[in-house]
């Protein structure tokens, strides 16, 4: 076994790798970018060597830099994780150049598996099913559109070099073949340098089924079963499963088989997914195979009771593999919610930030958290936006989507956007209960997965309203505390005023709709009497850090609040409210002010207008971004001067970064 890995990766999987590696005495080397100098996998190493600056491109792609640093370290091996170099054929010859051991297959299955064409046409000698379809090497407009038509409508075109998603096209007739082959090849050659395409069948209610295989030097090959990968947005993953539902014992193990013979048509080593489209009918045809560790494979683990990094580090070294197909089972069922910083209610564009505030559910048997991530890191836009992976596991189905609603309830993020309400809308519905997946549910129940948000409740309002005024007796107590004489009426925090009721007015906004929600609270030691649009409520409670016990119309019950600036988040049962509380003073004017300045999205500048002194007007361009493909163009909001331009052109900003500083003339 080796006595020391690097792990050629980041994030939580890097975090995964290292600790199984410490489990197993193995000393584990991280490598980092300067934006990951503080991250948690360095910090979780027992020693770290950066690479260079953020942009993947300069450090984690660096095969050559890493395999010196291996060569420095001492590491016997490299873990690539998944994603950057893990699927990488040059890479992995380089480390066998340099005497190295990759933790993966061979180079030959790696490109084997490269292409989603030679893949299918080495599948297909293999005896392997698949879709109906064409996948050569004619790539003439017209001879692809006769393709399509005797394979028959609707098709899907997909750029054979492809992956993420990216480069796939479904069309439904002959009228509109060409344009969407034209468009495919244009998005293929951008995004993977490579515009080959190939033209199947496209299933219009499959479900996303992958079996998890492994092989070692010694000619043994087996599976670890089934996912259930259905459920996806952009065809990317969002929930994974295992077992997969309904899947029944014989097409489990002939899936499994089939899953296997893939593999040792190409030699293959070490842990590997073939995935394959499950059709309504119970037919199952191969699609790709993923050489690497899959971001998924936890529920594996929770349902085998195997740990699949340590398969890995066993086969790379030369081991058998730990054991044989029948003394694998299935205990249980397991879920894995994918935890992103993105934004669904804006088809899941990618968000970056800081996370100023992360409460998680406690972790046992039941619960696993996977991640990269601590309270106060960033998620930029250099690299994949996802926080963490959340994990559960119980006897059967239903008790463990009972666990998967219940973490997610407990799952606090504040300071960026994150899918966690979408993934608690998802765990919750029927469709979702019933197990009715395919590729499509989310499309399939768009309405009930996204609500229109829920209003503002007087209960919330009443959390907001207790939630002010002890943080207010608070400070005023602490302020008493560290002053004058305990006795003076100017010292009371009971909200104690000459000649007057003692009441306040605050004024909550809603974040998401700008709705304001005046409130009047009188102290009434030791409660507080509420005045709301709907009458006057008596309230008590107390406050414990974040938690508001409250007492609020015959019900008790706890929340968080989440303070930072004016910004209250509020958690009330799983579900996360922003209010803001109004400056009085501020007009409405200025707050869009401020809001114009910001960057809406995370971005590049291309082009800034303007220099810090210039006077501008009222809607003219100060300075263009680039974002997701589309520009945006920061307008003054009023007539005024540009005290600072925060960037340059060619820098990337984060999501609501401020870009100028801009002061309004004063309208008198
Ligand atoms: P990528 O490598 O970009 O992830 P895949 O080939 O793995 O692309 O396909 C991703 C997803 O696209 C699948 O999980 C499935 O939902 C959908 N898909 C792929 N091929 C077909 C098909 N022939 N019919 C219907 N859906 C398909």
């Amino acid at each position: 076994m080796f006595e020391k890995i690097l792990i050629a990766n980041r994030g939580e999987i890097a975090c995964r790798v290292i600790e199984t590696a410490k489990r197993m005495g193995i000393k584990s080397v991280a490598v980092y970018s300067e934006a990951d100098k503080n991250a948690r996998h360095v910090a979780m190493a027992d020693e770290a060597w950066l690479l260079g600056p953020a942009p993947a491109k300069e450090s984690y792609l660096k095969g050559d830099l890493i395999l010196e640093i291996a060569k420095k370290s001492g590491a016997q091996a490299i873990h690539p994780g998944y994603g950057f170099l893990s699927e990488n054929a040059d890479f992995s010859r380089a480390c066998e150049a340099a005497d190295i051991q990759f933790i993966g297959p061979p180079a030959t299955a790696i490109d084997a598996m490269g292409s989603k064409s030679a893949a299918k046409e080495i599948m297909q000698e293999a005896g392997v099913p698949l879709v109906a379809g064409y996948h050569g090497e004619n790539q003439d407009a017209d001879y692809l559109q006769a393709q399509a038509f005797s394979i028959g409508y609707p098709v899907l075109i997909k750029a054979t070099a492809g992956g993420g998603g990216k480069g796939m096209r479904v069309v439904w007739n002959n009228d509109e073949f060409a344009d969407s082959l034209a468009s495919c090849k244009r998005e293929a050659l951008a995004s993977f340098g490579d515009d080959k395409v190939l033209v199947e069948k496209y299933l219009t209610k499959p479900r996303h089924v992958e079996i998890q295989m492994f092989a070692d030097t010694h000619g043994n090959a087996l599976h670890l079963f089934e996912r259930d990968c259905s459920v996806q947005r952009r065809h990317q993953k969002v929930i994974e499963e295992a077992p997969a539902p309904g899947l029944t014992p014989e097409q489990r193990s002939a899936m499994g088989d089939v899953a296997v013979k893939a593999a040792k048509a190409i030699g293959y080593v070490g842990a590997g997914t073939v995935e394959f489209l499950f059709d309504e009918d119970g037919s199952f045809y191969f699609m790709e195979m993923n050489t690497r560790l899959q971001v998924e494979h936890p529920v594996t683990e929770k349902i085998t009771g195997q740990d699949l990094v340590e398969w890995q580090l066993r086969v790379a070294s030369g081991q058998p593999l730990p054991c044989s197909q029948d003394q694998l089972t299935i205990n249980g069922h397991a879920f894995e919610a994918r935890i992103y910083a993105e934004d669904p209610d804006q088809d899941f564009l990618p968000a970056t930030g800081r996370l100023n505030h992360l409460a998680t559910p406690n972790t046992n048997d039941h619960v696993r958290i996977d991640t990269g991530i601590r309270q106060g890191d960033e998620v930029s836009v250099h690299y994949d936006p996802m926080i963490a992976k959340l994990i559960v596991w119980d006897h059967d189905r239903d008790a463990a989507l009972a666990r998967l609603r219940g973490a997610l309830a407990d799952y606090q993020i504040v300071g960026l956007k994150t899918n966690l309400e979408f993934l608690s809308q998802l765990a919750a519905h029927d469709g979702f209960n019933e197990a009715d997946l395919d590729t499509n549910f989310i499309s399939r129940y768009q309405e009930e997965l996204f609500p229109e948000k829920a209003s503002i409740s007087d209960e919330l309002l009443a959390v907001a309203a207790l939630y002010t005024m002890l943080q207010q007796k608070d400070r005023g107590d602490q302020f008493v505390a560290d002053n004058a004489d305990p006795f003076s009426p100017w010292d009371s925090t009971q909200g104690w005023r000459l000649n007057e009721d003692n009441h306040h007015h605050v004024t909550f906004v809603d974040k998401d709709s700008l709705v304001e929600y005046p409130v009047v609270v009188h102290f009434r030691s030791p409660d507080f009497l509420i005045e709301l649009e709907s009458g006057e409520w008596s309230v008590n409670g107390s406050m414990n850090d974040k938690e508001v016990s409250i007492n609020f119309n015959g019900r008790q019950f706890k929340s968080s609040v989440i303070e930072s600036g004016h910004d209250l988040n509020i958690f009330i049962s799983g579900k996360e409210f922003a209010l803001s509380v109004k400056q009085e003073g501020l007009s409405d004017d200025d707050d869009q002010g401020a809001a114009n300045l910001t960057a809406p999205m995370p971005g590049t500048i291309i082009s800034v207008m303007v220099n810090a002194g210039d006077k501008v007007e009222s809607g003219q361009p100060l300075l263009v971004m680039e974002a997701m493909k589309m520009e945006h163009t920061i307008k003054a909001p009023a007539d005024g001067i540009v005290s600072e331009v925060l960037y340059n052109e060619g820098d990337l900003v984060g999501d609501s970064a401020e870009l100028v500083v801009f002061e309004a003339e004063s309208k008198d």
